[in-house]
Parts: structure tokens; sequence; C-alpha cells
């Protein structure tokens, strides 16, 4: 009927031993072969899916609760403070997350009383002034710099603590 040559291909022997294989384990447990091979794939897949998401969720987890601490709180409430009133004046500034994790006020500025406008700080003498770029308008005897840095930082901190 067929060749010696036919019945020594691979191909006979690979897909008629699996044929044979699968009549074979078909016949006792009685799923086909085909089908168990990839009911046994898909729950591995499965499991390791549900593995991998369990270990995320418990990595994000522990590491949201390290996350927490009170450095990164008053940074994360940094992101909503751009201005503090000191003296009656509204003082506009950029808070900055250092890299010794330290916290810096750049950009410091008055928001002028008169038209609201960031106003122009110069540093005279001991103490400080500012004058508005738009209306002119002039404030002398300030808080130096330095202090009102200082100032800016504290109140973030009392803020912070009271949370
Ligand atoms: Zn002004």
């Amino acid at each position: 009927m067929f060749s010696k040559k036919f019945w020594q291909s691979p191909w006979v022997i690979t897909i008629g031993g699996t044929i044979v294989a699968s009549i074979g384990i078909d016949s006792i447990t009685n799923i086909p072969l085909l089908t168990s091979i990839f009911k046994l794939l898909t729950i591995n897949i499965e499991l390791w899916v549900i593995l991998i998401l369990l270990s995320i969720y418990i990595i994000v987890k522990k590491y949201a609760k390290l996350d927490m601490t009170k450095e990164t709180r008053l940074i994360n409430s940094l992101k909503n403070h751009r201005n503090d009133k000191i003296d009656g004046y509204n003082y506009l500034f950029k808070l900055v997350h250092r890299y010794d994790d330290n916290v810096d006020v750049e950009q410091l500025s008055i928001s002028c009383p008169e038209c609201q406008t960031p106003m122009t700080l110069v540093n005279s003498y001991s103490n400080l002034t500012a004058r508005c770029p738009r209306c002119s308008n002039e404030i002398y005897n300030l808080k130096s710099l330095e202090d009102t840095k200082k100032i800016i930082i504290d109140n973030l901190n009392r803020k912070n603590n009271h949370k």
C-alpha cells in the first residue's frame, strides 16, 4: 500500500505518533489530548498572571506605605502651596525638592496689593524692597529673603504636622 520510505518519514512518525498517543490518553482520561494540554497551559498561564498581579499588588502597597513618610507628605503638600500670607502680604513662590530631601523656596515674590502683579524684590542693605513692574508701587522694610523663606517652610511644616 504505502512504501517503506513513507512510513519512515519524520512527518508520518510525528503525526502518527501523536494520534496514537492521543487515542491512548483519550481512552484513559476521556479528554482529547490537545484539549487537555491546552487546558493545562491555560491554567498555568492564569496562575502565573494571578501570582504576578498579586506580587505587584503587594510591592505597590508596601512602597505606597513607605512612601507616605513625613517628608513625602510635606512634598505632596508643597505642590498645592504657591502662596503664603506673611505680614499681610501675599507672597508668591515656587517650592523645589532638593537632592538632600530639603525643600527650597524659589522665585519668591509678592503679589502687588494694588494690581496683583508679581513684584520685583530688591535686597538693599539689611532689608528687602518690593517694586511693582506694572504700577510702580513700592513696599519697603520687608523681612529679608532668608527669613521669609524660613517662615514659608516653617508654615508648611506646621500645617503638615497638624494633619
Ligand atoms: Zn502693582
